[in-house]
């Protein structure tokens, strides 16, 4: 192996990326007084959450009547009675908060006439548990995300969290089952570092690029989740993946639910609005799972549209060409780009495409991980924590509603920052780390560089985005999950024949893909190993033959583990079934109607 050295250094509180929950965090923690740096593989307003385009759930109540209560009913049914309701409780309360926060801040949000802060519709939203829709989801137009992290990077800068920008992390330092830091390798210059820190804060996003069409950045590679299988503790609810009902058909780029919030609406090609025979009461804005199942059920049966009846039409051709200049340019000019489509004229086809992982880093709602010890699955791991997608509070279960994440992102990285204050101190000595704590990091780095097998990372990559969107898809069946299994396996094994070429540490992409091809492969087997052991459907995990949601034997999170040489080992963790507060009782499960 090659000599590595690396750069030291300390840290009370080191926060891995810069996206919405990263930022946030690290802006929490750094007023928590605390000495806070931010590790990032790309510059923080280049992260997935700048592309965010609907928006930020809150119950307001600027354009109607609303309550926490109801987005707290509705954000249960959403998960499927999977959440943890303390957690969402939380998210539900806090979430006026802040947002009121991010307007404090400066996020221009879109406004009302009279100068509140708009709110329009989204899937799942409703008004008085399930009575209609309401207005909730708080909007800067349709680029809310960018809105948002723009300015929680100014506010991060003002508060002088230290940025280490364009430094790729490469896993957590671990001692005696407590993190103490996490190293990174920075790419302009190839310098290694140890950041050694009293807290790692992991919000490293999700995983979407393990499927062939994700509407989600080139990046987003879950490297945080694989850097918490390396280190012996397990993922959460891996099996559950949204499928977003309208990704451009071809490009997979994302038109936001706000579309058809704004009062956009799918056809076959029998031009009939199908949603309102799947759907009657929510019709197009019924929860994306609901959605994403019904256009496929319409392509399977050959209403599909297109020459080659493989997709469906969004139309937003009936609206007020104003009201799309106001509320969604955005996407008008997405569609043109991409699709080639003048909104105010024609239909853009569209096909459910992966947007969003449910599953992550199990977290208590302050943002702590968690594993299971002996009968405890809500052991704390001391020094770790883990903030939005990359995490799973659960406040998502097996289904996340539209706008909630940006919420999920503000919320939790803010209690993250607040649990920090408390547990960090302030005063006591940064942890060591021994040599060897590092070893098996420069051992992964130094094969992966000098690898030299005859199969390229890019094939491999190809070969696993293209099982898991064929084997672990919108619908599955015990017989193409079992398929998937076999050749994530058979793909995850040939890795040992992987081959790179640039032998360099100076803006070594390729090096760069491969360590990302591998934190993928780790999270695609976990997801389809997941997916196949659940019996039943739940959420986005749509079983054919298991229809049925089955509360007496799968209301439980699932916990997975990726033991070197052993393969995947799964168990369980309870969903807590009762609230944070007495304000509001555990909300029972229910048969789904939408
Ligand atoms: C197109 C699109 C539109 C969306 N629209 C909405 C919406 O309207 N409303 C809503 O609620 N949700 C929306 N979502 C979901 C939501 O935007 C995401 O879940 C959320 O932004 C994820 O934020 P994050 O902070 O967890 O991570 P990200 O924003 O993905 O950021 C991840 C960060 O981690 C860093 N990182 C990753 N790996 C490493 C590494 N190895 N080393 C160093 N740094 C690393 C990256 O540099 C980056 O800074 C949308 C998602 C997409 C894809």
């Amino acid at each position: 192996m090659a000599a590595y050295e690396f750069v030291d250094h300390e840290y009370d509180v080191v926060v891995v990326g810069a996206g919405g929950s990263g930022l946030r965090a690290a802006l929490g923690a750094a007023q928590q007084g605390l000495k806070v740096a931010c590790v990032t593989k790309v510059f923080p307003t280049r992260s997935h959450t700048v592309a965010a385009q609907g928006g930020i759930s809150a119950s307001l109540g600027n354009m109607g009547e609303d309550d926490w209560k109801w987005h707290m009913y509705d954000t249960v049914k959403g998960s499927d009675w999977l959440g943890d309701q303390d957690a969402i409780e939380y998210l539900v309360r806090e979430a006026p908060k802040a947002v009121y926060e991010l307007e404090h801040w400066g996020v221009p949000f879109s406004r009302t006439e009279d100068g509140k802060i708009y709110q329009r519709a989204f899937g799942g939203m409703t008004r008085n548990f399930g009575e209609g829709p309401v207005q909730r989801t708080c909007a800067a137009a349709d680029r809310t995300g960018h809105a948002i992290l723009h300015t929680l990077y100014g506010q991060s800068v003002r508060r002088e969290v230290k940025f280490f920008v364009e430094y790729f992390a490469l896993d957590l330092i671990m001692q005696d089952g407590a993190c103490t830091g996490v190293t990174a390798w920075q790419l302009d210059n190839g310098q290694l570092h140890r950041f050694r820190a009293k807290l790692v804060i992991l919000a490293t996003g999700g995983y979407g690029r393990a499927y062939f069409s994700a509407t989600s950045a080139h990046t987003c590679t879950g490297d945080g989740n694989a850097m918490v299988l390396r280190a012996g503790l397990p993922l959460q609810d891996m099996e559950f993946v949204q499928f977003h009902p309208t990704g451009i058909y071809g490009a997979g780029c994302l038109i936001t639910e706000g579309a058809r919030g704004e009062g956009g609406y799918l056809t076959n090609s029998e031009g009939e609005r199908f949603m309102e025979r799947y759907a009657p009461s929510a019709k197009d804005l019924a929860s994306r799972d609901v959605v994403s199942r019904s256009m496929t059920i319409e392509i399977r049966e050959g209403r599909g549209v297109g020459p080659n009846k493989d997709h469906i039409f969004l139309h937003l051709d009936h609206l007020d060409p104003k009201t799309l200049h106001a509320r969604l340019p955005g996407i008008s000019e997405s569609a043109k780009i991409f699709a080639g489509v003048d909104v105010t004229k024609a239909p853009i086809p569209v096909l459910p495409t992966v947007h969003y992982n449910m599953g992550g880093i199990p977290t208590n709602y302050h943002g702590e991980v968690l594993t299971k010890v002996g009968d405890n699955a809500d052991t704390v791991v001391p020094g770790l924590m883990a903030v939005g997608e990359a995490a799973c509070v659960s406040v998502h279960g097996a289904n996340r509603l539209g706008s909630n994440s940006l919420t999920d992102l503000v919320v939790f990285g803010r209690a993250a920052g607040l649990r920090a204050g408390e547990v960090v101190d302030k005063a006591a000595p940064v942890p060591a780390a021994p040599a060897g704590a590092t070893d098996a990091h420069l051992a992964r780095l130094d094969r992966f560089r000098h690898a030299s097998g005859g199969t390229p990372t890019a094939k491999l990559r190809d070969d696993m985005q293209r099982a898991m969107q064929s084997d672990a898809a919108v619908f599955r069946t015990g017989k193409t999950l079992d398929e998937g299994v076999a050749k994530l396996r058979a793909i995850h094994a040939a890795g040992e024949d992987i081959k790179t070429t640039d032998r360099g540490l100076i803006w070594n992409t390729d090096l760069v893909e491969t360590l990302e091809y591998d934190n993928l492969i780790d999270q695609a087997l976990v997801t389809i190993e997941s997916a196949a052991n659940r019996k039943e459907s739940r959420g986005a995990h749509a079983r054919e033959d298991y229809p049925d949601r089955d509360d007496a034997e799968w209301m439980k999170h699932t916990l997975a583990w990726k033991r070197p040489g052993q393969g995947v080992a799964i168990d369980y963790r309870p969903v807590h079934e009762y609230t944070m507060s007495s304000d509001i009782d555990y909300i029972k499960p229910k048969a789904r109607v939408y």
